[in-house]
């Protein structure tokens, strides 16, 4: 049988919550009746929204859909200065609880017809009187609908209570509005077949309430009724990895040094050898980090490398005097000392994540995977290979043996060999 709705209609109605959302840009959103949390899914993805809550009655329901709301590893990978915080509660509309209060958006789809008339009366108290939202979606089926439903005979879900008419549907929420302080309009989403929209209206019928005070108009500490309730269970939360989670700028801001020390050793090599070392842009391009950055990587490269050409040529013409015994034996810490500063302007991202130069420095200072010069203002891009072996002798950095060999372009390498001789 062809489908009667293009988009289906639960796509459509959650599309409407969605297009409310990039036009309000709410940053707490709580979904009453969330079910499978499709809506919360597809929620997660707007920036503006900070904090997402859902509630259902059915804590088994919650629990085997909650794992479609975690993140994902380009979460991790790629963290942005985005917030969101996820929660899903086990709980009742027709309860207080105070975690739901405050919120900029509450969305109950398709579920007052789920409730008894004396549990409709709680819920508008509820989410109207008590969580007291900036706006509310609310959505139900419109039953002057149903006779275009081909074989629906009494409601269109055995659990349904009610099935209201416009007229009805629309009395209710006006109620609730003049009660609460609330304006209200009404749209919906399933059209009906041409000509008849006027005298069925939309199949799903939609009412969205605005709070007259509007977003400042709330004010918890001065409601007289404020009670701490919590009387949902909390099933999951989860904070998504931010940027502004210090210890996640900390791991990102090494990574992308990390990531053009090796663009740079690389460069070098080859410059020096002439041979092409298509391994690391491979690698590179299989992560799809490649042609993310290919533009943007020329640029600061050649950045990087203008204030490095003496040091370079330097080490090279130290190279051609030295035999290639000397080369193995004195070479392995050839480092090209990397200005901070120069890293700092030439590499936006690194220059965003940092702040400032300040920052930069005393953030790669602690790490032990980042070589610096003794004094902090240069990274030291090690030329050299690293065998097996060799990495053994990075045991001895701690003994000042490793930097007494580095490069020396470096005042701070300068002094060491001053106080190790
Ligand atoms: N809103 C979801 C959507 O758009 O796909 C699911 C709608 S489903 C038809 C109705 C949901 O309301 C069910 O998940 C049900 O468990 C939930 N529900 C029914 N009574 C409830 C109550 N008193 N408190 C909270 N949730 C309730």
């Amino acid at each position: 049988m062809e489908p009667m709705f293009n988009p289906a209609l639960h796509r459509q109605r959650h599309q409407f919550v969605i297009d409310f959302v990039k036009r309000n840009k709410p940053r707490k959103v709580a979904d009453l009746g969330c079910g499978e949390c499709s809506l919360l899914k597809k929620l997660k993805f707007h920036h503006e929204v900070e904090l997402l809550a859902g509630v259902d009655i059915d804590g088994a329901k919650l629990k085997k859909h909650k794992h479609g709301l975690a993140p994902i590893s380009t979460d991790y990978l790629q963290p942005t200065y985005d917030q969101l915080r996820i929660e899903l509660y086990q709980g009742s509309v027709t309860q207080h609880d105070a975690r739901l209060r405050g919120f900029d958006l509450v969305t109950s789809i398709e579920l007052i017809e789920h409730l008894t008339l004396p549990d409709l009366e709680r819920f508008s108290e509820v989410v109207f009187g008590y969580m007291n939202p900036v706006a509310a979606i609310i959505s139900t089926p419109n039953s002057e609908y149903n006779p275009l439903l081909p074989g629906l005979r009494g409601f269109r879900h055995v659990d349904h209570k009610f099935e209201w008419t416009r007229a009805e549907f629309q009395s209710w929420a006006v109620k609730v509005s003049l009660q609460n302080g609330y304006k209200v309009e009404f749209t919906g989403v399933g059209e009906a077949p041409p000509g008849q929209q006027e005298r069925v209206g939309f199949c799903s019928q939609i009412a969205v309430f605005h709070r007259l005070r509007g977003r400042d108009g709330y004010n918890i500490l001065f409601r007289d009724d404020a009670e701490d309730v919590f009387s949902y269970t909390l099933l999951y939360s989860i904070n998504y990895p931010s940027l502004h989670d210090n210890n996640i700028l900390r791991r990102v801001l090494v990574t992308e040094v990390i990531y053009w020390t090796e663009k740079l050793k690389r460069r070098w090599r080859e410059d020096r050898t002439g041979e092409r070392d298509e391994s690391f842009e491979q690698c590179q391009a299989a992560e799809g980090a490649e042609s993310l950055r290919s533009s943007e990587c020329g640029a600061v490269m050649n950045s990087i490398m203008e204030h490095c050409t003496r040091c370079t040529a330097e080490i090279q013409e130290e190279e051609e005097f030295e035999s290639k015994e000397e080369q193995e034996s004195c070479g392995l810490q050839r480092c090209v000392p990397v200005p901070l500063a120069v890293l700092w302007t030439s590499c936006p991202k690194v220059g965003a994540l940092s702040g400032s130069l300040c920052n930069l420095r005393h953030i790669l200072m602690g790490n032990p995977e980042i070589q610096l010069s003794q004094d902090g203002s240069s990274l030291l891009v090690n030329l050299q290979e690293q065998d097996p072996e060799e990495e053994d002798l990075d045991d001895l950095e701690d003994s000042g043996y490793a930097e007494a060999r580095q490069c020396p372009h470096s005042a701070a390498q300068e002094e060491d060999w001053e106080t190790n001789v």
